[in-house]
C-alpha cells in the first residue's frame, strides 16, 4: 500500500511518514503540490493525505483535480486542515475528500483514519490487504506481495480466501478441507499442511501472517 503525503511543514511530513512506515505502509512525501502532480504521472498511490495550505497550489484544487479525473478518482483522500474556516470549506464545498483531520492532530488518530478509509475502499473493491504487505484481489484471483504478482494454484488461492473470510479466526484442517472440496474428495488432513507450506513460501515475507495454531489449525494474524 503506497500512501502519498503532501504537506509543506517538514516536521509534520516527517512525523506522519515515520509512523505510517512503522505501520508497514510505503510512503512518499511531497513538500509542494507540483512535486506530487509530477509523481502521479508515473505512479498511483493507494491513498493521499493532503494538506490544504500549500505554498504553490491550493490543496482544494488538487483534491478536485484527483476526484474529477477517471484515472485518480478512486484514490481515497484524507485532508489535513487548520482549525476554523477551512473545515467549512472542505465540508461545504463537498470537494470529494473521504475524511479530514484538523491540526494539531494526534498521529495515532491519523493512522487510525487511514486504516479505516482504506478498509472502506477495500470492501468496495474486494481487494483485501494483509498486514500492508499482501494484497488479494478476490474478483481477479490475483495476489500481490509488496506489489509483485504471485502465482498461486487454485487450491492455494482458495485456502487463502477461506482464511481471509474471517481474519484472526482459527480454521481447523477439517474445516479447510470441507470448504475446499465440499466433501467431494477424500483428502487426508495432512494435505492442508502441504498446501499451506507452499502458500507461505510463495507469499515470502507475507507468509508469516499465516499462523499455525498447534493442535487446532490455521489463521491469519497481522
Ligand atoms: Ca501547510
Amino acid at each position: 500500500m503506497l500512501i502519498a503525503i503532501i504537506e509543506d511543514e517538514k516536521d509534520i511530513l516527517e512525523l506522519v511518514s515515520l509512523h505510517l512506515k512503522k505501520t508497514n505502509f510505503n510512503v512518499k512525501g511531497f513538500l509542494t503540490g507540483k512535486e506530487f502532480l509530477d509523481f502521479i504521472k508515473k505512479e498511483k498511490p493507494d491513498l493521499v493525505i493532503l494538506d490544504l495550505m500549500l505554498p504553490d497550489i491550493d490543496g482544494i484544487e488538487i483534491c478536485k483535480f484527483l476526484k474529477s479525473d477517471n484515472k485518480f478518482s478512486d484514490i481515497p483522500i484524507i485532508i489535513l486542515t487548520a482549525k476554523g474556516e477551512e473545515i467549512d470549506r472542505v465540508v461545504g464545498l463537498e470537494i470529494g475528500a473521504d475524511d479530514y483531520v484538523t491540526k494539531p492532530f494526534s498521529i495515532k488518530e491519523l493512522v487510525a483514519r487511514v486504516k479505516a478509509v482504506l478498509r472502506r475502499y477495500q470492501v468496495k473493491s474486494k481487494i483485501l490487504d494483509i498486514g500492508g504487505i499482501i494484497k488479494v484481489d478476490l474478483d481477479k484471483y490475483e495476489v500481490y506481495v509488496k506489489d509483485e504478482k504471485i502465482n498461486l494454484t487454485t487450491t492455494e488461492f482458495n485456502i487463502l480466501k477461506i482464511l481471509l473470510s474471517k481474519k484472526g479466526w482459527v480454521f481447523s484442517r477439517e474445516k479447510i478441507l470441507e470448504e475446499l472440496w465440499q466433501g467431494e474428495k477424500a483428502v487426508i488432513e495432512r494435505t492442508v499442511d502441504v498446501h499451506i507450506k507452499r502458500l507461505r513460501e510463495k507469499l515470502k515475507e507475507g507468509g508469516r501472517f499465516i499462523v499455525n495454531v498447534r493442535g487446532v489449525g490455521y489463521k491469519i494474524e497481522e
